[in-house]
């Protein structure tokens, strides 16, 4: 069985957590400690094929620039998440993106996919779809509008990643 390494970064807040707990045990987890950086398993059949995916998620990379290096150095695959109610977090997601083709190396093969969450949150919503599609289309990466806590297209994240990883 193949295994892959994938790193989930983004700001403070935007449901890391929640999100990656969602994939691995699906509950939705409402308070998550911030501070807590940890790496959890499992595995995942797409396209008939059984994958082993581990799946750090990472706390308060974005006050330590440093750290982001050896998180993007240890990751085969990338989820750069930002939340559809703050839209001030898309540009972390931005800084993120460049500093991973910085240290990965410049070519356009990097897995990657960015995810706005907090779907369900209908009525905070402060990034309109169509600005997404335009970042996303000019940054050539898959995008995906997710809810961890309506359990909405959390799944699809990582099957679109694994397939990018199977590739390489
Ligand atoms: P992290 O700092 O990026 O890991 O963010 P967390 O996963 O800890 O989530 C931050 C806050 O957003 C928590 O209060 C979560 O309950 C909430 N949250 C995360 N994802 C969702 C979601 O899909 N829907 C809603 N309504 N709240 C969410
Ligand atoms: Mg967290």
């Amino acid at each position: 069985m193949r295994q892959f390494n994938v790193v989930v970064l983004g700001a403070g807040g935007v449901g890391k957590s929640a999100l990656t707990v969602r994939f691995i045990r699906d509950v939705f987890v409402e308070n998550y400690d911030p501070t807590i950086e940890e790496e959890y398993r499992r595995t995942v059949t797409v396209d008939g094929q059984l994958s082993s995916l581990e799946v750090l998620d990472t706390a308060g990379a974005e006050q330590f620039t440093s750290l982001n290096e050896v998180y993007i150095k240890s990751g085969r695959g990338f989820v750069l998440v930002f939340s559809l109610t703050q839209e001030a977090t898309l540009k972390e997601v931005d800084n993120l993106r460049k500093q991973i083709y910085r240290i990965k190396g410049g070519d356009n093969s990097i897995p990657m996919v960015v995810v706005g969450t907090k779907l369900d949150l209908v009525n905070e919503r402060e990034v309109q779809r169509s600005t997404i599609q335009s970042l996303s289309s000019r940054w050539d990466l898959p995008f995906y509008e997710t809810s961890a806590k309506r359990n909405w297209h959390v799944n699809d994240v990582f099957e679109d990643l694994l397939r990018q990883m199977r590739k390489r």
